[in-house]
């Protein structure tokens, strides 16, 4: 077998453990007599797995008890729009800070069901620092605050949470999602696409304070009713089977792995095996400033387009995928999300060093 480090952006690497058990159950899942997929939502079966994989989301996260945990379709892009739907049922209005293209589509989206208020944006430096925030910019009377917790195509990520007051405050944690502990006491609604940091494409995880929901607006299709699907244990309909089933195995991998807190410890630890090479390197240079990097997306250049894509090339060749940059910044970016191993990104780093050397 020759699997390459894959450093996507999303869909991403998934654990080769989890790769494997998904092979061996692939035909034949326990005493079924069939595959996962041929399944009934609806049988004994099935439901043991999703009851056990929203069983684990509440244990990984410590997800307290007056939350939802569902499993919903569309992807995280589908959440624009049923934020606004859900969450806006008072005063049709919310605060979004602007730090990327995953916060202009939320913003977009938002905008063509209620007011929003763009409390502050970093696009004046292509969103390459978390803008400082002044809660006297804050709607009092917002429905709820909107952020992009981890940036994936910019690089940013939020160290520290505004203080929204009674405002529910809304994160999109695609990116980082179980990378490192989040308290979610703190949040009135968290949602992440599987596909960077828990499994396969086609399932999206939302965890969302009950009070929240029930109150959407008379327009909300019911398949973007968060309610609809909370009462139904996210089985209104038939849910993306396959993918909660990969979803579970990836959550048994972290927590075989001691749950986030120690990956968090591993993460922290390839971060800065990644920026500490970049600091002191004479060719490549991290575009993020230093106090706003994310954990989990790395974006790098060397400043010459040509060098970029030689760079890139070299790397795909020595079995170091994926790693051209986002179209709108350029240059290169390493996605270490959980499944990368450090051996990986050390890979990375010592193909980087061997490249500088080579074009000084
Ligand atoms: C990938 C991504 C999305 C979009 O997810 P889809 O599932 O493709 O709709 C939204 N937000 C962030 C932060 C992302 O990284």
């Amino acid at each position: 077998m020759s699997r390459v480090y894959n450093f996507s952006a999303g869909p991403s690497m998934l654990p080769v453990e989890v790769l494997e058990r998904a092979q061996k159950e692939m035909v034949e899942y326990g005493s079924a007599g069939m595959s996962v997929m041929e399944m009934s939502h609806r049988s004994k079966d099935y439901e043991a797995i999703i009851q056990g994989a929203e069983a684990l989301v509440r244990e990984l996260m410590h997800v307290p008890d007056n939350y939802k945990v569902l499993f919903l379709q569309g992807g995280g892009s589908s959440q624009f729009t049923m934020i606004p739907m859900n969450l806006a049922n008072k005063n049709k209005k919310c605060d979004i800070v602007i730090t990327g293209q995953w916060a202009k589509k939320a913003c977009q989206e938002a905008e063509r069901y209620i007011t929003v208020n763009k409390v502050a944006s970093s696009a004046d430096k292509t969103f390459s620092y978390i803008p400082k925030l002044d809660p006297a910019t804050f709607s009092k009377d917002a429905d709820y605050f909107y952020i992009c917790m981890n940036n994936t195509i910019y690089g940013t990520k939020f160290k520290e949470l505004p203080d929204t007051g009674n405002v529910p405050l809304v994160a999109d944690i695609s990116s980082m999602v179980m990378s490192e502990e989040i308290d979610v006491s703190k949040f009135g609604l968290l949602f992440a696409g599987a596909q960077k940091n828990l499994g396969p494409a086609g399932v999206t995880l939302v965890i969302v304070r009950e009070d929240l929901i029930g109150n959407e607006m008379d327009i909300t299709p019911v398949m973007f009713n968060y309610k609809i699907h909370a009462d139904n244990g996210s089985m209104y309909n038939t849910p993306p089977t396959y993918a909660i089933y990969v979803l579970k195995l990836v959550l048994e991998w972290i927590k075989e792995r001691g749950g986030v807190k120690a990956l968090q410890e591993i993460n922290k630890k390839k971060a800065k095996i990644l920026y500490d090479y970049l600091d002191q390197s004479a060719l490549f240079k991290g575009t993020v400033v230093p106090e706003d990097r994310s954990l989990m997306n790395v974006p790098f250049v060397t400043g010459d387009e040509t060098l970029d894509a030689k760079f890139v090339k070299d790397a795909k060749e020595a079995g170091l995928v994926n790693l051209k940059g986002h179209r709108t910044v350029g240059g290169m970016r390493a996605s270490i999300y959980n499944a990368m191993p450090v051996e990986g990104v050390q890979a990375l780093v010592d193909f980087m060093k061997k490249f500088e050397a080579e074009n000084k």
